[in-house]
């Protein structure tokens, strides 16, 4: 039995987000196919995001 937790990573920074952070997450505006996630730095600064499926660009 795996028990391994694999963290979200944000779609702005590529950085793995952690629990208790303050993220958003939220399906691709254009495809709807995959979850973006946004880690607390990038939803303050309201980083530009990119959807890996559709190559949707938005803020
Ligand atoms: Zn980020
Ligand atoms: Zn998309």
């Amino acid at each position: 039995m795996s028990s391994e937790y694999k963290p979200p990573v944000c779609s702005s920074c590529g950085r793995p987000i952690l629990v208790d952070e303050a993220c958003v997450k939220f399906p691709c505006p254009n495809c709807g196919q995959i979850i973006l996630w946004r880690c607390e730095k990038c939803k303050k600064l309201t980083r530009p995001y990119k959807c890996p499926n559709c190559d949707f660009i938005g803020p």
